[in-house]
């Protein structure tokens, strides 16, 4: 994992070197400051000669100019580094996501996922940063004090070292703790994330059934989840700091008593005593450290791990080696004994039918029986567990997945519209469609009317998922997308089935003016669609029960005369 980790310096090895060097000299400057102290107290002072003395303050005074220049560059471009690095990876992240299939996000929350590609990766930022040179001068730091104090003096310097050893088993300690820890912290903070996304996306709802106590007391419970979670994250952490400072004050202490005794016993002089003083201080300082290592590590690695936990979700739905793009297809499609289920649950049993180019297909059933999901497989949304679909004699899993979807359009029940205005959300069916292209799409969607009465006009923001805009004018943003697509294949998934008669009516004309030069799947309630399709195909659980012409499936009073009546009366 950590090969995996400083894989991502490669790139900023410049910037890398950069921010370790200044940070390994600023390490060395305050490594020298404690014997320049002991040379000040028992070379300098003694002599009393002030130019001396003069010459030592301006020395200390370009030492402290140059760190500060060396602080200002490793927070600067330390932080370039740690923050390309999350960019990479959010980057990496994001393309990611937009490959997983389906099935992907069947099972996975929205809160969660978003909470993986912004939180965690801000953490693994600032490790980035921070880790290896910390890592590298508080090891530094550490070695180089401790032989600077046996240098000054030995049996002082190997009684310091004692204070080690329960540094060391504080760390170890409390470490493991922490991690664990910081993992369920971040549980926590994921299931907060589903909950308000959740909670904020169905507000209609929430407040059309007058829930929101109910509301209240799932995320109070939530809430005083994290709550105690972080507690107990805060409890460890003041145990380990408050042992780690009392271990330190304690050695300071006795280095005070012992440094004195050999003073007075004149096996130390003035300067030595007060250059191990601050040794000891510089000494402790990286055991210090250890505690934010403690504290930022586990969580930037759990952090780290989970985001290599994604990137190595591979797609369930990919283009296979050897597929190739399709060609203009003319959209004659066939299944062959196509099987799929949900998980454990089927839905397909071996379905086999064809529908010939520019053909009109009604697809009815009862509810559940498994329309859509027949559909979905045609874009290849889910591929099929048996069996095999081809499109123009071509098996849909040897076409690219951008050339297959590109030549299928979908309008469905419930549309998604995004955020932006009417323009951008036509557009969104050919990306770089020109003006005229878009005015044209609109006009043919019958789009115009309402256009023409926005003052806005085209440039009129839609609202989140398409709000501020009634069903039926979703429905023809949504057809006139179709238009600018110009696919090849074009379904219908009960397009129309919640809008009323009137709205319903206006919007077929759309729609049978779509449909003209495409191979068409209707999925359909409404008689007049049904009729109008050139063939109907009955989906009962577990694949087709009949098909075939109205008069004909009437005639044979088997499902559809049963659907029919119940629907329209005998
Ligand atoms: P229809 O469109 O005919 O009403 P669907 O194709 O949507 O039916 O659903 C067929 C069956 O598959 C239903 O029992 C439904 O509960 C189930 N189903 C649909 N989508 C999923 C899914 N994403 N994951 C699991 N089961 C699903
Ligand atoms: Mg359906």
């Amino acid at each position: 994992m950590l090969r995996q980790f400083f894989a991502y310096y490669a790139p900023y090895r410049g910037l890398f070197l950069l921010d370790f060097g200044c940070a390994v000299l600023a390490g060395l400057l305050e490594l020298g400051f404690p014997i320049a102290v002991k040379f000040y107290v028992d070379e300098l002072l003694p002599g009393g000669d002030w130019g001396w003395i003069i010459a030592a303050a301006v020395g200390l005074l370009i030492v402290y100019l140059l760190n500060t220049g060396l602080m200002a560059v490793v927070t600067y471009w330390g932080h370039m580094l740690g923050v390309n690095i999350e960019t990479e990876m959010r980057r990496r992240s994001f393309d990611h996501l937009q490959k997983l299939s389906f099935r992907f996000y069947d099972e996975n929350k929205t809160g969660h996922l978003v909470g993986r590609v912004t939180k965690d990766l801000e953490e693994i930022g600032e490790i980035a940063h921070h880790g290896p040179e910390d890592l590298f001068i508080a090891i530094m730091t550490f070695i180089g004090a401790f032989l600077l104090m046996m240098w000054v003096n030995v049996d002082l310097a190997l009684l310091t070292a004692a204070v080690v050893p329960p540094i060391m088993w504080v760390a170890t300690h409390y470490g493991k703790r922490m991690a664990g820890n910081w993992d369920a912290l971040y549980g926590r903070v994921g299931d907060f994330n589903v909950r308000i996304e959740e909670n904020v996306g169905g507000m209609r709802v929430v407040q059309a059934f007058a829930n929101e106590d109910h509301e209240r007391r799932l995320f109070a419970r939530d809430n005083d989840r994290y709550r105690s979670t972080k507690l107990a994250a805060y409890k460890i952490m003041a145990a380990s700091m408050s042992l780690n400072y009392m271990s330190i004050r304690l050695i300071q202490l006795v280095v005070l008593i012992a440094g004195a005794y050999l003073v007075l016993n004149e096996q130390l002089s003035y300067g030595g005593f007060v250059g191990f003083l601050l040794l000891v201080g510089v000494f402790v300082r990286p055991i210090e450290k250890i505690n934010a290592v403690i504290e930022l590590y586990p969580k930037g690695i759990a952090g780290f791990r989970r985001y290599l936990d994604l990137l190595s979700t591979e797609p369930d739905i990919a283009d296979r080696p050897g597929a190739r793009p399709a060609p203009r297809l003319a959209g004659n499609i066939r299944f062959r004994e196509v099987s799929f289920s949900y998980g454990s649950r089927p839905v397909l049993d071996r379905v086999s039918f064809e529908i010939g180019a520019g053909e009109t297909v009604a697809i009815v059933g009862p509810s559940g029986a498994g329309k859509t999901t027949l559909c979905s497989l045609l874009p290849r949304f889910y591929d099929v567990d048996g069996g095999a679909i081809t499109v123009d004699g071509i098996d849909i899993r040897d076409m690219t997945l951008a050339s297959l979807r590109g030549q299928i359009g979908i309008v469905q029940q419930d549309m998604f519209l995004f955020g932006g205005t009417i323009r951008e959300n036509i557009a969104y069916g050919r990306l770089g469609a020109t003006e005229p292209e878009i005015i044209e799409a609109a006009r043919r969607a019958r789009l115009m009317d309402l256009i023409e009465s926005l003052p806005q006009g085209l440039d009129t923001v839609v609202g989140e998922r398409g709000v501020k805009l009634s069903g039926g004018q979703k429905q023809r943003i949504a057809i006139a997308r179709m238009f600018l697509k110009d696919p090849a294949i074009l379904i219908l998934d009960e397009a129309t089935s919640a809008l009323d008669t009137e709205t319903e009516r206006e919007i077929q004309k759309a729609l049978a003016e779509l449909s003209v030069g495409r191979t068409t799947l209707v999925i359909a309630h409404r008689l007049a669609t049904i009729r109008g399709a050139d063939r109907i195909l009955v989906v009962d659980r577990g694949g087709i029960a009949e098909q075939g012409a109205h008069d004909e499936l009437l005639g044979a009073g088997g499902l559809y005369r049963r659907l029919h009546e119940a629907q329209f009366g005998s």
